[in-house]
């Protein structure tokens, strides 16, 4: 392969600074993940945005925390320090849903575990707090996004402060932070302090006191201590930030203050964005593969913003309800670009989002949409305002692959399937030329009781999708599967609903290649009612299933079809009183207890 020289990616040491003839830096970006030079990345993006405006940038991409010598490598900024966890939150990205290590981590080359700290955010703010005396520090990214009010932390099991608190930063940008981060560079190259930077939308700040107008959460210590107030903050925060207003949280005697959402971008601004000098490859220094770079080569991104709304899903909190697109223009200029690369052999693996058929869908009424206080366009059905036709988004996957030297484009990223009445062209055009091998949807869960705790369709619009998609398969004459994706452990869902899970799958003749167990990340509503047990808009009380033994065979049940998982169903099936479902779903009456199985599952204990 051929290399692409050091100069063309950002520089990460003083020697590449040289090549630049810089002499210090102006923005050093701290991050948890492995520098790849492309645009699904969120450092190296910024970096770009900012580079762009002229300032002198630089990356430390997971540098020795503990060592000051590391931190220094590129010398004092003189600007700020940006840092990031990475594109994930570092306690999800090491640990697994059962708290142990994973033996991968997908954002470091060779897929090697431990190359960024536990609350990466925290570490890196310390330790350029303790290498630079007096720098300013503005922490983003997912992991400070979720984290900017006081939050329930699944690995501690406690409710935890502001990361801001926490990390001792001067300024945190929440969400897609480029607009953000612009004005915090303008502001600060005028001499301003960011710890002063009051009024930026898309940040919190510490204050000593509440800005006038703001409206005012249940306080750190309130939240800590009860339920109640933590489940009504929640609601609070989902309410009052839709609505453009400032919130502030007393933590002690000091307050976090909040600022409404960063404007979401237009199509010419994201253009711009991705028009940037991406090299689109890890930079040269490394050896190893990094498994997440290697998943998303040759993939594009065509918008941001999901308007699902789904309780589990970080994604609404971190990039917004709205849907921000990309024009055909940009997203067909950049394919045209891989097409060039030297690994590129003619297939598009993904052109998506955070949901694919959502690409250049909006809410046809202004006006309404100003006062919506819906956190899904969805859920419960469809909302009439809603602009989704996917017309623009079957054009485009069109158009992709008309492209020379493009073989296949396939869609990779999720698709919502309740949008199929209103998608017809786009659902044919999916399933005629953009489906590689198995279909994969996420139904998450086919119990209306848990998906309505998950705001997900329910089974009927997935019964629809399923005939819709067999009936496609069989006119066209080819044999395709579907894997549907479904999340154990979620809040809402108990054994007895896993046991129809199962059923269901069973009847459907569906098969799920690897069961997801809900991990509650910070931030979401299915976090909200993990920490409460209640449901916190209507207060109803929520079944949620902790303890590890009922997570367990509730996997068990998702993977009815494996022999491994009889012992644990049969289990199951007596613990909830469901005997009776054992022949349907085993295929013969339940075993009796036996002396074998009796082993086999202690032994797994
Ligand atoms: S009015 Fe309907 S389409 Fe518009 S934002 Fe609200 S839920 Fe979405």
């Amino acid at each position: 392969m051929t290399q692409t020289p050091s100069t063309d990616f950002l520089p990460t040491s003083r020697a590449e600074m040289a090549m630049r003839g810089w002499d210090a830096l102006d923005i050093l970006f701290v991050s948890g993940d492995a520098y790849v030079d492309h645009p699904a990345f969120g450092i190296p993006l910024l970096a770009r945005v900012l580079e762009a405006e002229g300032y002198r940038v630089g990356i430390l991409a997971q540098p020795q925390w503990k060592n000051p010598q590391a931190l220094q490598s590129m010398g004092r900024p003189r600007l700020f320090a940006a840092v990031s966890a990475g594109a994930m939150d570092s306690m999800v990205n090491r640990y697994t849903a059962a708290k142990k290590v994973r033996n991968e981590d997908a954002y470091t080359p060779g897929g090697q575990e431990g190359a960024r700290p536990d609350r990466a955010v925290i570490a890196y703010t310390a330790a350029l707090k303790g290498a630079f005396k007096g720098l300013p520090v503005i922490i983003g990214g997912i992991e400070a996004s979720l984290r900017r009010l006081a939050h329930y932390d699944f690995w501690d099991d406690r409710v935890r402060r502001s990361v801001l608190l926490d990390s001792k930063a001067d300024l945190l940008v929440y969400g897609m932070a480029e607009e953000p981060l612009r004005e915090i560079a303008r502001r600060a190259a005028s001499g301003e302090e960011p710890k002063e930077m009051a009024g930026i939308r898309g940040t919190a700040i510490m204050a000593r006191e509440a800005p006038e107008g703001s409206s005012i959460l249940p306080s750190f210590e309130e939240v800590a201590a009860s339920r109640a107030s933590y489940g009504k903050a929640f609601c609070l925060t989902a309410e009052e930030s839709g609505h453009g207003r400032v919130l502030a949280q007393p933590h002690g005697h000091r307050w976090v203050v909040v600022q409404p959402p960063a404007r979401p971008l237009n199509a010419a601004e994201l253009d711009r964005i991705y028009a940037r000098p991406f090299t689109r490859r890890p930079h040269p220094s490394y050896r190893d593969t990094i498994p997440a770079y290697e998943q998303i080569k040759f993939s594009i991104t065509s918008h941001r913003g999901c308007f699902g709304g789904c309780a589990f899903c970080a994604i609404t909190h971190h990039q917004g309800k709205t849907v921000q697109s990309r024009s055909p223009a940009s997203i067909l200029a950049e394919i045209a670009g891989l097409t060039r690369h030297p690994e590129f052999r003619g297939t598009i693996s993904d052109i998506g989002g955070p949901t694919a058929n959502m690409y250049a869908s909006f809410c046809a009424d202004e006006k309404t949409n100003r006062k919506c206080r819906r956190a899904s366009c969805l859920y419960p059905a469809v909302c009439t305002n809603l602009h989704a036709s996917g017309r623009k988004a079957a054009n485009l996957l069109t158009q992709a692959r008309a492209l020379p030297g493009v073989k296949h484009v396939f869609v990779a990223s999720g698709v919502r399937y309740d949008l199929l009445d209103q998608q017809q062209e786009y659902f044919e055009a999916l399933l005629a030329h953009h489906v590689g091998g198995l279909l994969k949807i996420a139904p998450e869960s086919v119990v209306p009781d848990v998906t309505e705790v998950m705001r997900k369709p329910g089974p009927e619009p997935l019964e629809k999708f399923l005939r819709y998609y067999r009936d496609s398969c069989r006119e066209k004459g080819v044999r395709r599967g579907i894997v549907p994706y479904l999340i154990a452990g979620h809040p809402g869902c108990t054994l007895a609903h896993m046991v129809d899970t199962a059923l269901y799958l069973k009847r459907h003749n569906l098969r799920v290649e690897q069961v997801q167990e809900f991990t509650p990340t910070p931030g979401t509503l299915a976090t909200c009612i993990w920490h409460t047990g209640r449901d916190p808009f209507t207060g109803r009380h929520v079944h949620v299933p902790k303890d590890p033994k009922e997570r367990r065979l509730q996997k068990a049940l998702l993977l009815w079809h494996l022999p491994q998982s009889r012992a644990e169903i049969e289990e199951a099936l007596r613990r909830c009183g469901r005997e009776k479902d054992g022949a349907e779903l085993l295929g013969s009456a339940p075993h009796r207890h036996s002396a074998a199985s009796r082993e086999k599952t202690r032994r797994r204990k």
